[in-house]
């Protein structure tokens, strides 16, 4: 519900409309960005009787809200969210990059990733420890041995660490040891754990499921926020469509899109949409042009040997190529919006 009052409405009519929403048990909040004073209900525990409100003194229009989601909606938020986890910062025109093995394998492997991503320019170490893997004989994460060395290596390099809790269960060691608990693609709609995750108080790394529409996407970060927490970024990690060329097809344009939708940052994995490692880098910088938020990039020390996604994981050499193009590209890119 979006109460549009007169220009030049008083004080006094503002606060009646704020307790006839608060009568319906909303919690409105007022923005001012359109020139008139807007105030705005998310959500009521009763439908608000909208003559209600039309009949009272300064108010200009009332409308419903035209989009299923409304916490995560631009209509309630006009101001982008900028999420700062650690060093790493989304939203707020820059271009935060999180880098890291598919999977943490060993601490030695960890470690060298984490030093040569942070000495290039990277603020966030990604790494699973429970891996949602298609097989159940593949290999399936280390569990928390492999989040303890995630938290040593990445405050090693001054990273935040970020990686994936798969079950509820899990989540209670992955507050304990990371800055960004990431709800994989497959979960994108496991209500559960997302509720689960909205009641911590990390920042939640919300990727797209492989079949979701943009407004599936959207309603599921809505989850998370109506259980408490606003810090969700979301993630395009590329669809299932017909072409096989690459693993998946990115949907860059999800960028635009939910920018002009929603108020949460957007970064993309350019390494899981693109399932070859020669694609990262243009898919990389498709995103900084599009105005997403940042990256998500898988990098392995030897990618030959990786216990999993080694086809799209960086070299070094490879990372720091990107890194530098990423620099270049980023002085030149102006603040996208739609
Ligand atoms: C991952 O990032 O490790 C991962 C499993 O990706 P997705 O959930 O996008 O498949
Ligand atoms: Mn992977």
């Amino acid at each position: 519900m979006i109460v549009t009052m007169q220009p030049g409405a008083t004080l006094k009519e503002i606060t009646a409309v704020i307790r006839t929403l608060e009568g319906f048990g909303a919690e409105p909040s007022i923005s001012r960005d359109c020139g008139c004073t807007l105030i705005t209900a998310v959500i009521t525990k009763t439908p608000i009787e909208q003559h209600l409100l039309r009949g009272l003194s300064g108010v200009r229009d009332v409308h419903e809200d035209v989009h299923p989601f409304k916490r995560v909606s631009r209509d309630y938020h006009p101001e982008d969210t900028v999420i700062e986890a650690g060093a790493a910062k989304f939203g707020g025109g820059g271009f935060g990059v999180i880098a890291g093995p598919c999977a943490i394998e060993d601490e030695d492997q960890i470690n060298a990733v984490a030093r040569h991503v942070a000495a290039q320019g990277a603020k966030g170490l990604r790494g699973g420890a429970y891996k949602p893997r298609t097989s159940p004989y593949a290999f399936q994460g280390l569990g928390v041995p492999g989040l303890r060395m995630m938290r040593d290596a990445a405050d090693a390099h001054g990273l935040a660490a970020v990686s994936e809790v798969m079950s509820i269960s899990q989540v209670g060691d992955a507050v304990e040891y990371l800055d960004v608990l990431q709800v994989g693609a497959r979960n994108m709609q496991n209500f559960d754990l997302l509720r689960e995750v909205g009641r911590t108080d990390k920042p939640v790394l919300l990727k797209r499921g492989p079949s979701s529409k943009l407004e599936e996407l959207l309603l599921a970060a809505e989850y998370i926020v109506d259980a408490g927490n606003p810090r969700v970024i979301l993630c395009e990690r590329g669809i299932r469509t017909y072409e096989t060329a690459t693993r998946n097809t990115l949907d860059i344009a999800a960028v635009p899109v939910v920018k002009q939708l929603s108020h949460l940052p957007i970064v993309i994995d350019p390494s899981h949409a693109a399932g070859k490692r020669e694609y990262v880098k243009a898919l990389t910088l498709a995103a900084l042009a599009v105005g997403a938020d940042g990256v998500m990039v898988e990098v392995h020390p030897d990618p030959s040997k990786a216990l999993s996604d080694g086809r799209q994981s960086l070299h070094f050499d490879e990372f720091s190529e990107l890194m530098s193009e990423v620099r270049r590209l980023a002085e030149f890119r102006a603040p996208v919006s739609v």
